[in-house]
């Protein structure tokens, strides 16, 4: 406040300017004009004097204080650098640093002296303890702001690790979309380009009037644009509005580019959806790694349709295409390149064919003497002069007469036959039809007949038991003849040969005649090469584990070599001939034992050597399931069958029979039998 004169105080006071110059002179102030000014100390100066002449009580103005206490308040500033980590010498960047205020309160008390004179001791207690109060408030106020300051600064520290952090990925994703862009750029000249080639053509090719704006709706939306331009490409990886967006900028400004602070990687928008092809036959394994999945994906959607499945078993079309669509992709056949055309493919053996020894199977009626007829040639022809003879049990050997080699099949039954022929295994040329002279034909007979007719083998008969006195051969002619069996002398074209197994009459001439059949037959096959061939019988021996009588048909067959045999393999351990002795290999016509298959094959199966293990493996493997799988429905049939027969004819009686034989062969030739 400046100066004021006499008048505006006694205003302010609210008394008049008379009284108060009155009052002023009584103060020994000498100021006797109203318009004459007061000054500050003048003022103090009347008010002392008043107070001094009236007491506490005066109007207007307020009472001296006891005591005054001064407030201060200090602000100061507390600046942060960039990192405090870093050297101070670098200049905080403006707006990157950071400034605390710190405020400090200061407050200080002074009593009047006059106030308390009595207690000057204690007032100076009361006063030191006070400072300290205000000196600790104070301290504690600063050690406040430093707290306080660190953890700014710290907090400043992280982020701006974190800006640095993020500045790094952003220069990086920068330099990604910078590149990207390029791309985009370069193929979207390139589309231009050829659009307007194509914009070109079609108005060259068309009226001008029909010509449309090549590029119009591009911008709107990438949807409508691919529908316009079959120049298009779908890309997952870019969004629409991205697409969109660049488009309206002219092709050659990268760096006019607006830089995208998202990611460049866009989550791909559908499924990536495979196209599958099949194989005849596929393992899990390989399937699962066609449609880049995991095995256990594949296994566990079989298990939702059903099949408990292994890594390395094998599915068959079908299946696998189940399970590529269930998984939402897409299956084709792969034609031809499973392991069974690779092993039809093989059949073809290339080579110089050449004659080979007729295979016979002899049949007839129960009791004819069939078993006698071949014993007799096997000791007459095989044993002779061997020491021990035949020990053991084969169902297959040759025999070398002077004019050439037989090979016998020594099927045990019929039914066996046809079981052979039913697997489509054609292991015989010629089939030697035995009736007894004195028994005639029977039905057994008839039904030999009517197999290899099926079979498309021609026949010789033997008649047997000549050396019996009742013997009538004519009787046995003219039997067969009923059955379309004519003799050669009677116009027709079977040969006739009158045997007795017993005194081994007319066995060379049965032999010789055999032989003359297979000239007729001109049965050749290539020697060299691969071997193929077929299961005579099978069996598990006890020592040497799985034991198959093959026939070699074609090729030659060699120790060493890897085979396929029905729904096993293996690799051929040991070949041993119907002597027992090993061999090293077999030719066509030959039969043989073989060992080291997985397992025993049922008689007829087939016997292919294949180069490969895997591929034998493979071929046997998915044999197995599909003899698993024909297994199992057939046991479904069966039960249906019965529950069906049960409710129509009420109680059945089941018997359960436990087939045992010493070979496969028998043992399904006795179940056929039997049903
Ligand atoms: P399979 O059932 O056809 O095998 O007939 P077998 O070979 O077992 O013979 C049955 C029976 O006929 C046996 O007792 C033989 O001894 C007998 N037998 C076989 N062939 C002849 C033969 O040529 N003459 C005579 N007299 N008996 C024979
Ligand atoms: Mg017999």
């Amino acid at each position: 406040m400046s100066e004021m004169t006499v008048k505006q105080l006694a205003e302010v006071v609210g008394i008049p300017a008379e009284r108060l110059l009155s009052q002023l002179g009584e103060a020994g102030i000498s100021i006797d004009a109203a318009d004459a000014s007061i000054s500050e100390v003048e003022k103090k100066q009347l008010l002392a004097y008043l107070r001094r002449s009236h007491g506490k009580k005066d109007e207007g103005v307020a009472e001296i204080p006891r005591k005054i206490t001064l407030k201060r308040k200090t602000v100061s500033e507390l600046r942060q650098p960039v990192s405090p980590g870093r050297p101070t010498s670098r200049a905080p960047m403006p707006g990157r640093g950071k400034t605390v205020s710190v405020e400090v309160r200061r407050k200080r008390t002074y009593i009047k002296r006059s106030a308390v004179p009595d207690d000057k001791e204690k007032l100076e207690a009361a006063e030191a303890a006070r400072k300290a109060l205000a000196e600790q408030a104070q301290q504690q106020k600063l050690v406040e702001a430093e707290v306080e300051a660190r953890k700014l600064a710290e907090e400043a520290k992280r982020r701006e690790e974190e800006e640095a952090h993020r500045a790094a990925e952003e220069a990086k994703r920068k330099a990604e979309e910078e590149e990207r862009l390029k791309k985009e750029q370069e193929e979207q000249a390139r589309l231009a380009a050829e659009q307007e080639q194509a914009a070109i053509l079609s108005a060259e090719a068309q009226p001008a009037a029909a010509k449309k704006p090549a590029r119009k709706k591009d911008k709107e939306h990438v949807a409508e644009r691919e529908k316009d331009t079959r120049y298009a490409r779908k890309e997952l990886h870019v969004s629409v509005e991205k697409r969109g967006k660049r488009k309206k900028k002219p092709a050659k400004q990268p760096a006019a580019m607006p830089m995208k602070s998202e990611h460049a990687f866009v989550k791909p928008t559908e499924p990536v959806v495979h196209r599958v092809g099949i194989p005849d036959t596929i393992t899990v394994a390989e399937l699962a790694q066609k449609m880049s999945v995991k095995a256990a994906e594949v296994i566990k959607e079989l298990m939702k349709l059903g099949t408990m499945v292994t890594i390395n078993q094998v599915l068959d079309r079908d299946t696998a295409f189940l399970v590529v669509e269930e998984l939402g992709h897409q299956a084709y056949a792969l034609e031809k390149e499973d392991a069974e055309t690779v092993l039809e493919s093989m059949e073809e053996a290339e080579g110089e064919k050449e004659p080979r020894a007729p295979v016979v199977t002899i049949m007839g009626h129960v009791d004819h003497g069939k078993t006698s007829l071949l014993d007799h040639i096997r000791v007459s022809q095989v044993a002779e002069g061997e020491a021990g003879g035949i020990t053991q049990h084969i169902g297959a050997y040759h025999v070398r007469t002077d004019k050439g080699v037989i090979t016998f099949l020594d099927t045990p039954g019929h039914a066996a036959f046809s079981a052979m022929r039913a697997r489509g295994a054609k292991l015989t040329d010629i089939v030697v039809l035995v009736v007894a002279a004195d028994d005639g034909v029977k039905p057994q007979t008839i039904e030999a007949i009517q197999h290899a007719k099926a079979a498309e083998v021609p026949l010789v008969v033997a008649v047997n038991k000549i050396d019996k006195p009742e013997a009538q051969s004519e009787r046995v002619m003219q039997e067969l003849v009923q059955q379309e069996v004519i003799p050669e002398e009677w116009g027709g074209d079977t040969m006739f040969v009158e045997v007795s197994a017993k005194t081994g009459q007319g066995i060379d001439k049965l032999l010789d005649t055999i032989l003359l059949q297979a000239e007729v037959l001109e049965l050749e096959a290539v020697k060299d090469g691969l071997a193929r061939g077929g299961v005579v019988e099978s069996s598990l021996d006890k020592g040497r584990g799985p034991v198959a009588t093959v026939l070699v048909q074609a090729g030659t067959l060699k120790r060493g070599d890897v085979i396929v045999s029905g729904s096993e393999y293996g690799r051929v351990r040991a070949m041993f001939d119907e002597k027992g002795m090993q061999v090293a290999e077999a030719g066509p016509s030959i039969p043989v034992e073989v060992l080291g298959l997985s397992g025993a094959p049922f008689a007829g199966d087939d016997m292919i050597v294949v180069a490969d293990e895997k591929k034998a493996r493979e071929v046997a493997l998915l044999r197995q399931e599909r003899q698993r799988v024909s297994k199992l429905s057939a046991q479904k049939a069966a039960k249906l069958d019965e529950v069906f027969s049960r409710m129509s004819e009420g109680e059945v009686q089941n018997v359960n029979l436990i087939i045992k034989a010493d070979v496969q062969g028998s043992v399904e030739a006795l179940r056929d039998a039997l049903t």
